[in-house]
């Protein structure tokens, strides 16, 4: 028999609750921490279950991760994250919580309290969090409000660490672990039944591409580094603009960015690039006129480490700068050509 929540709450000790937020706050890897607020909440009151859900950054993907700590049997405690593309209760509520950034306190049909608090930053809600317990929830609201404010500060002060000050676009050093999640992501969605898909979405594979600023020093050079700077900024809103919000987009330094995207194939992420490198061209940035960019794309499958597809990519955009500029190469159609074996020319030899 459990004792009430009134009493728990009145017996649960400071030291306890600050030892939980310092265990979760000295995560910096993002899924370390989220795996590690569920099972702090947890331990600390004897829920059935608590979820953490993640706002998805499209209308198609409303939630973007789940991480559920559940109570087995036996007491003990699993964290696992399951398919973000799940629909129906409970998801639904926790969708109309972030939505209405407001909190949702009911009873399911089987007497089960459940307590929704919307994580918010900037008055938009980023996810949320969701108690389910055999007993009223109504005395640990607050907590879990402290919870989910705090969370959300720390999310966003990680967050900020990952993006570019420039340009707010993702850096170089948040690389590894969004590639690392997009690939997680896509095996959840090939995973996921087709019966929960409204549109067949297709295979889809992902690939890397890198754009390079054509010729920039000389933009450097004859307008200064302010007027430089202008354009790395506005080919980043350009790059937000024109690829999808499922695309992930980085500058990796100076007038270098990378973009994750998945497409059906080869065909399709080259058109998609080729796009953009003819809007970016067609465009007049102020002052410094026209500019062009060069682009070299490679295929990722799970297997590759990521500084081999950074490499192969980058081949393919050495290929660009060598052949003209203003243009998109692949690194696979290059290698099946036999384009990238020979290094140095017949009659322009280049030993150094
Ligand atoms: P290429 O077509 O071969 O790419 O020629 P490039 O002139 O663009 O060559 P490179 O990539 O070597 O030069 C990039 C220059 O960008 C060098 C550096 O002075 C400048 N740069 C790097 N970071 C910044 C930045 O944050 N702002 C500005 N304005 N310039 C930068
Ligand atoms: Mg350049
Ligand atoms: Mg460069």
């Amino acid at each position: 028999m459990r004792a009430p929540w009134h009493a728990l709450a009145g017996i649960l000790p400071e030291s306890r609750l600050l030892a939980s937020v310092a265990e979760f706050t000295h995560h910096r890897d993002i899924d370390a921490l989220d795996h590690s607020v569920v099972l702090s909440l947890a331990e600390l009151v004897p829920v059935n279950s608590v979820t953490l859900c993640k706002r998805g950054e499209s209308m198609q993907h409303p939630v973007e991760s789940i991480v559920v700590c559940s109570r087995k049997a036996d007491g003990g405690l699993v964290v696992e994250a399951i398919d973000p593309g799940r629909e129906g209760d409970p998801i639904d509520t926790i969708v109309c919580a972030m939505e209405m950034l407001e909190a949702i306190s009911d009873v399911t049909d089987d007497g089960i309290s459940r307590l929704v608090i919307p994580i918010q930053r900037d008055h938009a809600a980023i996810g949320a969090l969701m108690l389910e317990s055999e007993d009223a929830l109504d005395d640990v609201r607050s907590m879990v409000e402290g919870f989910a404010r705090i969370y959300g500060n720390y999310i966003a002060l990680l967050n900020d660490s990952e993006r570019d000050k420039l340009t707010g676009l993702y850096n170089r050093r948040s690389f590894e672990q969004r590639l690392q999640r997009l690939l997680k992501l896509q095996r959840q969605r090939a995973r996921a039944p087709s019966s929960c898909g409204s549109a067949a979405d297709g295979e889809t594979t992902l690939f890397l591409a890198i754009l390079d600023i054509d010729h920039f020093k000389r933009i450097n050079d004859t307008y200064g580094h302010v007027y430089g700077d202008e354009v790395i900024l506005m080919l980043a809103q350009q790059m937000r603009a024109c690829f999808r919000q499922s695309d992930v987009l980085f500058r990796f330094g100076g007038e270098e960015f990378v973009v994750l995207l998945a497409a059906q194939d080869e065909a399709e992420v080259h058109d998609v690039l080729d796009r953009f490198r003819g809007f970016v061209g067609e465009h007049a940035y102020p002052q410094v006129g026209h500019v062009t960019v060069s682009v070299g794309y490679a295929r990722i499958t799970e297997s590759d480490y990521p500084e081999i597809v950074l490499d192969r990519a980058d081949k393919a955009l050495y290929f660009a700068k060598q052949h003209g500029r203003d243009s998109v190469h692949g690194y696979e159609a290059l290698a099946a050509r036999g384009e990238l074996a020979a290094p140095v020319a017949l009659g322009s030899i280049d030993l150094f």
